[in-house]
């Protein structure tokens, strides 16, 4: 198979033509632009509109992917992710969190990860996100040199952080040498790619000393790299957190001065709206991940708040051995039903709003914004067309409806990253499935036994 970073020729003027679906651009206020065309010239967007103003360009060599009866959207933003934990999926269920990550988690992860079983979980985990829809994901774990690998051969954009926390964990047995470690790897990784950005992963407050998530922030801002964090995932921990600084966790955060625009917080279950207020005046990410709090019944984020409050929120999925699947159409789902039950209010979070975090949210909350999230003229081409000629899609009044309800990640049939086609007609092209399937399945027996 040809490699993802075989470059297209300088000579063209258009590389890429996508045309025939209805282009929902999630550019706020476009309405859906019915039999769209949009043209890409190398990694970018150069024109995008109904097919009736822009003509389709000469040339027999032209790459074309047809998307009539389909829709045409941004690339899903996966926000929140530990891709690698693919190789935990059904691992072990039904557990409450701390239970669940000390006796089964952290165990499995000290006996069986290594670079190469972290390298075949990230390139598993990355295919299932790539043919579920995802062309960007936001992911914190260990090993991750192997993570940056594995993205770097699949071709979806990501956020590659470095896991820090002060218990020994995979590849850093000791814990002081968890700082070094992540200056290493955002020393080695800084200028790798423009589709790869290298950060850094605190687990939690709980579980990284004051000292370490002083020391992590000043490395951040250094590199002028992201800071991804647990932020409030239980309430086990915001009592812990009270009991040792006397604040909730965000105003902690923010007295040790680490609450700013480089730092993206993941589910915030519970957040007052002091600790929202805080994170939206400093412009701080959120990262709302309903299936991973619902399956350790971590609790229910007031999701509702926080949009209203105007933060920058994302969309994620966390691990697979909480969800267990990395499929954003069924968090986007899950989102805006839990919204609905929580508060009592069907309106309380709508579709639209659902699937704002699932493409330009979650970009603007990984400070991506301006390269990936919509679809327009001069933005990276990180496209997905939804193959709509299926029972359980029709009819569409609505395609924001159909997408948000009733979609799944099965119905992705083109998807397109920096410009490269990384799936055409529901076929990966660049990788072979059964390879990397067979490879997993080689690890968790080992796991298994
Ligand atoms: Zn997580």
């Amino acid at each position: 198979m040809k490699s993802i970073n075989s470059k297209p020729s300088e000579t063209k003027n258009v590389d890429l033509v996508i045309q025939g679906g209805t282009a929902v651009t999630m550019v706020p206020g476009q309405a859906p632009v019915p039999n769209a065309r949009i043209l890409i010239k190398k990694d970018r967007i150069v024109q995008i509109g109904p097919s009736t103003e822009i003509p389709l360009p000469h040339g027999s060599a032209l790459d074309i992917i047809d998307a009539q009866n389909g829709i045409i959207m941004p690339g899903l933003v996966n926000a929140h992710a530990h891709t690698a934990m693919a190789l935990f999926r059904g691992f072990a269920d039904d557990l409450p969190l701390r239970t669940w990550l000390f006796d089964k988690i952290f165990p499995a992860e000290a006996d069986f990860l290594s670079p190469e079983t972290v390298y075949w979980g990230a390139l598993m985990g990355c295919i299932e996100m790539i043919t579920s829809g995802t062309t960007c994901v936001a992911d914190g774990y260990f090993f991750q040199d192997a993570t940056i690998r594995a993205v770097d051969k699949c071709g979806i954009r990501a956020v590659v952080a470095q896991g820090v926390i002060d218990f020994p964990a995979p590849g850093i047995p000791d814990p002081k040498k968890n700082i070094r470690t992540a200056r290493d790897f955002l020393e080695k990784w800084q200028h790798f790619s423009e589709r790869i950005t290298p950060g850094l992963f605190c687990h939690s407050p709980v579980t990284c000393s004051e000292k370490t998530l002083l020391r992590s922030q000043q490395l951040s801002k250094d590199y002028d790299k992201p800071l991804q964090i647990h932020l409030s995932e239980t309430s086990a921990e915001v009592a812990e957190i009270i009991k040792r600084t006397g604040k909730r966790p965000t105003h902690y955060l923010d007295q040790l001065d680490l609450v700013d625009n480089q730092l993206i917080a993941a589910h915030g279950v519970y957040l007052d709206k002091s600790e929202i207020r805080c994170l939206h005046k400093k412009g701080a990410g959120i990262i709302h991940v309903p299936e991973s709090n619902m399956k350790l019944s971590s609790g229910i984020a007031p999701l509702a708040d926080i949009l209203a409050m105007g933060v920058r929120t994302g969309l994620g999925t966390d691990g697979c051995a909480s969800n267990n699947n990395l499929d954003l159409f069924g968090e986007m789902d899950t989102a805006a039903k839990l919204s609905k039950v929580s508060t009592g209010r069907p309106d309380a979070t709508s579709a639209t709003q659902v699937l704002e975090m699932a493409t330009i949210g979650g970009a603007a909350a990984l400070g991506l914004e301006k390269e990936t999230g919509t679809l327009e003229k001069g933005k990276k081409a990180d496209i997905i067309v939804v193959d709509t000629r299926a029972p359980h899609l029709c009819p569409l009044y609505n395609p924001v409806s159909v997408l948000v309800y009733a979609a799944c990640g099965a119905d992705v049939k083109d998807v397109v990253v920096d410009g490269t086609t990384l799936m055409k007609e529901r076929k990966l092209c660049f990788l072979d499935p059964n390879e990397i399937m067979a490879r997993v399945g080689e690890i968790s027996e080992k796991i298994r036994r």
